[in-house]
């Protein structure tokens, strides 16, 4: 689904299609010279980094293995608590390999937070952060994340994975949705 498929639901378009593709083609690029010759398990947090893992994960070219966690984060509203809750573990035992956790976005960072402490506690051989998108002004506590694809204003984006209750997650570009959705 692109732009015009979404019609007036959509406000702008901030990143298209094409600006998605080739920045993933980069950070692939990087991630490869990185992890040459290393044992890398990249993790994706369910829903929205699936697509950004699909994308990234064939843009590379040395072999690693996916697994998924699903977690949920407890807080008042949309806001983001981090008090976090398990929804889906990871299958793999990670301990003694590299671990690269794939995320859509790192708002305040509190989720990926809670998120690293606990896969560090399983002691893997390394745990870093490759993020599609950043928003650093609404950042509440610093992460260190190794890998960002862009870093963008503090609003609110749909697509590429990306939902509002559920919805445009199947849009190709990153775009703002029109206060209408909204109310
Ligand atoms: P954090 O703990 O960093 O505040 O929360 C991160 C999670 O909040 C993301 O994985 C995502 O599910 C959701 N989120 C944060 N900002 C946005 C946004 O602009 N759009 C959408 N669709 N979800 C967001
Ligand atoms: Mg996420
Ligand atoms: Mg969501």
């Amino acid at each position: 689904m692109d732009a015009q498929d979404v019609g007036t639901d959509l406000e702008r378009v901030l990143l298209t299609k094409e600006q998605i593709a080739a920045r993933v083609q980069e950070l692939a690029a990087e991630l490869d010279r990185d992890y040459a010759g290393k044992d890398v398990l990249l993790v994706g947090v369910l829903k929205g980094a699936v697509m950004v893992m699909a994308d990234l994960s064939r843009a590379m070219r040395i072999p690693v293995a996916m697994d998924w966690m699903a977690v949920s984060s407890y807080g008042s509203g949309t806001r983001s608590s981090g008090v976090v809750r398990i929804l889906k573990d990871l299958d793999a035992d990670i301990s003694g390999r590299h671990v690269l956790v794939v995320e859509d976005i790192i708002d305040s960072g509190l989720t990926l937070s809670w998120l690293l402490a606990n896969l560090s506690s399983r002691e893997p051989a390394s745990v870093r952060v490759c993020t599609l998108l950043r928003k650093p002004d609404a950042a509440k506590v610093h992460v260190d994340v190794a890998y960002v694809g862009f870093d963008i204003p503090n609003e609110f984006v749909v697509g590429y994975g990306l939902d509002f209750a559920d919805r445009y997650r199947n849009l190709d570009a990153v775009g703002t949705l029109a206060p209408h959705v909204y109310s």
